[in-house]
């Protein structure tokens, strides 16, 4: 278990304080997501408060006109008892009918409600950069903003809603119980004062421990991931893995039933404990009117009230009560909520169109660069030049700084130290959307979205998604067509095994879609691939090249492979190591030098002789 953050008694005392903070924001976005809900919502409230005092005078009235009728025998006071048991089947009819409309209205809010919370969540996501995903605390709020998203802030206006209803009816009690005694009045709420604390305390004590355990639940759920879906079955099922995993997932659950059985036992034993209480305050009550009743100060009919008013009233007041107390736990759901959608993102976007430039191609002078949290420098103090037309390729060792590299050309991230220019002008100032359109890419792990085969290239250039010719040439310079074209359902057919007739592709077709879809951005003049062809054969991966030279003419390409073959194949190589450039030049140059380049050429082409 992470220990907690901070000490949460400050939290404890400012409990009632802190319990309607939220709420406005709450009210705003109910009435935001429908108004007209909201106002039938509020006006069943007010009758759903008024009306159970009034079943209760009523009843009054009933035994009070059946003692008379009984002592009398006139039919008058017959008919007049028979029409208040009349009049009362009204009122409860009509109780029953605000009952219903309000759960109703609640259903739908809900629905509408999740929605909406969900999309504010989902917008705002989209915003955020590379860095803010890696950032795991981050990670975590945003994890908590989407559990719980659709209950929680309808729980909070629900919550006060109930409140303001049983407010309504404890005032209309009071006020009957007042002709009774001003005391009865004052126990009636004093009772339920204890309930109030004790379940303000509690549904903290419930909220921080939901919130410390935030990594466990994560953890907790991507194992599930691990166990429960496709891509990951070969791999664990190979190894064997699942025992292992599922371990772990119990694991987690042991870990944390302690403190849940803590709470919840506590929580139980408080609860029948303050219970107790107010069970003694009513029979308290109860023996008083009785009392009252047999020394003639009160009527039958008022005895039948003001017992019925007590009782109510005070499961009203505890309801009320315990209203607060979850309500709580709700605002301390929106805090964390509104803290991720409020997240400031990083402005990181200039409003430039066009370099001075734009025969400089892309310039990398003295960058170096820093993961988050990390200490050693992934890229350090490289300089290099692409100018329009070339092609580079990028060489180095597993971690030597390729893909960083890449990262901050595509402006993922920012350098630590130095600048980053396109076409003369600092990247920073580029409008980001501008700079975006320019490039297109195939990563190392690209997306196999389960998709339609032509959506998954026609995604490479949104404008052009259906455009049949356009997915055509660039199928065609992917080197995906002939397959495609082999599908009975051609460029409309389901790829992935998630959804129905999907059809699954080897790994070295998925990478010839992926370069498809690289290809669909014809405008684009900065090319990157990052190890794009590692599953296809070397024929393969060959052709490919080729077709990037010839394709790409007067585009910028960066390279990244394995392969020297390939590499050779570049205008100009750079060697990374250890984020430096070790050496750079043209694969003749390179080879002349005889340093670390020419060493690993020759080792990989001994491999092949
Ligand atoms: P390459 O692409 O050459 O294999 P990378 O550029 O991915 O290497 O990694 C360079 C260095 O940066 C490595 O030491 C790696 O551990 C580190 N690194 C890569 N990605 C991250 C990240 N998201 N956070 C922290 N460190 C990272």
């Amino acid at each position: 278990m992470t220990p907690p953050p901070d000490p949460p008694k400050a939290d404890v005392a400012r409990a009632p304080l802190d319990t309607f903070r939220y709420a406005g924001r709450a009210f705003a976005l109910v009435w935001q997501t429908s108004p007209r809900l909201t106002v039938v919502f509020g006006l069943l409230t007010l009758v759903a408060g008024v009306l159970p005092a009034a079943v209760a005078y009523v009843g009054k009235l009933i035994v009070d006109a059946v003692v008379l009728a009984a002592g009398s025998g006139d039919p008058d006071h017959q008919r007049a008892a028979l029409l208040y048991v009349a009049l009362e089947a009204g009122i409860v009819a009509a109780l029953a009918g605000a009952q219903r409309g309000l759960s109703v209205c609640q259903s739908l809010l809900r629905a509408q409600l999740g929605h909406r919370v969900n999309v504010m969540i989902l917008e705002k996501a989209v915003t955020l950069d590379l860095p803010q995903f890696e950032d795991s605390e981050f990670y975590d709020k945003l994890t908590r903003a989407r559990r719980e998203a659709s209950s929680r802030p309808l729980g909070l206006v629900n919550k006060v809603f109930g409140l303001v209803q049983q407010a309504i009816s404890l005032v209309t009690y009071g006020a009957l119980l007042l002709q009774f005694s001003g005391w009865a009045v004052v126990v009636l709420g004093v009772a339920g004062l204890p309930a109030f604390f004790v379940e303000a305390k509690f549904s903290g004590d419930a909220f921080r421990l939901f919130r410390w355990r935030s990594p466990e639940t994560r953890q907790q759920a991507y194992l599930e991931v691990l166990l429960a879906r496709e891509d990951y079955a070969k791999e664990v099922q190979t190894y064997g893995l699942a025992p292992l995993f599922l371990g772990r997932y119990r694991a987690i659950f042991d870990a944390l039933y302690p403190e849940d059985r803590a709470l919840t036992l506590r929580r139980g034993g408080w609860g029948y404990a303050l219970g107790l209480l107010s069970t003694a305050t009513f029979y308290g009550a109860y023996a008083w009117i009785v009392i009252a009743t047999v020394d003639g100060r009160i009527t039958l009919g008022e005895m039948t009230m003001y017992l019925l008013l007590f009782k109510q009233g005070q499961s009203a007041f505890s309801s009320a009560l315990t209203s607060i107390g979850g309500m709580y736990e709700d605002n301390l759901y929106l805090s964390n909520l509104y803290e991720f959608l409020e997240h400031p993102a990083r402005v990181r976007s200039g409003t430039a169109t066009e370099g001075p430039d734009p025969g400089a191609g892309i310039e990398f002078d003295h960058v170096s660069f820093v993961y988050p949290g990390a200490e050693a420098k992934a890229l350090d103090d490289v300089s290099l030049r692409i100018r329009p037309g070339q092609k580079l390729a990028l060489v180095g060792a597993n971690g030597s700084g390729k893909t960083t590299l890449i990262k901050l050309l595509l402006r993922l991230y920012e350098p630590t130290e130095g600048t980053l220019r396109v076409d003369g002008l600092d990247a920073a100032a580029w409008d980001a959307e501008a700079l975006r359109q320019r490039v297109s890419a195939v990563y190392q792990d690209y997306v196999r979205y389960q998709l339609k085969v032509g959506e998954n290239i026609g995604v490479g250039d949104l404008p052009y998604l259906s455009d049949e010719e356009r997915l055509r040439r660039a199928a065609d310079k992917g080197m995906a067509l002939p397959f495609v074209e082999d599908f009975r359902a051609g460029f409309d057919t389901q790829l992935g095994r998630w959804f129905k007739d999907g059809r699954e592709l080897s790994g070295g077709q998925w990478q010839k879609v992926a370069m498809s879809r690289a290809f669909m951005r014809e405008g684009a003049d900065i090319l990157v691939l990052d190890e794009p062809t590692s599953a296809m054969d070397a024929a393969a991966e060959q052709e490919v090249f080729e077709r990037v030279r010839a394709l790409a003419k007067d585009q910028m390409a960066i390279i990244i492979s394995h392969r020297f073959s390939t590499v050779r194949m570049a205008d100009h190589i750079v060697v990374l190591e250890d984020g430096r450039v070790r050496e750079e030049g043209s694969h003749e140059a390179l080879m002349a030098r005889a340093g670390l380049y020419a060493r690993l050429f020759t080792l990989q082409a001994a491999g092949y002789r």
